[in-house]
């Protein structure tokens, strides 16, 4: 078995691959802890908790 590609791809079927790739809208999480808007799966950048819990002391 061999993980090189059989064929060429063409220039329009490469482009039109490439196309595809957009940049993915962010989505946002309000923070339990505060409401604010944050990456989820992230440390809120504004009262520092994650999991309800405080990770960053913040002041
Ligand atoms: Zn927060």
């Amino acid at each position: 078995m061999s993980i090189c590609p059989k064929n060429k791809s063409s220039k329009g079927r490469r482009d039109s691959r490439r196309a595809n790739w957009k940049m993915s809208t962010m989505n946002l999480v309000a923070c339990p802890n505060c409401g604010n808007l944050m990456l989820p799966h992230r440390v809120c950048k504004n009262c520092g908790t994650y999991n309800k819990k405080e990770i960053v002391t913040t002041d």
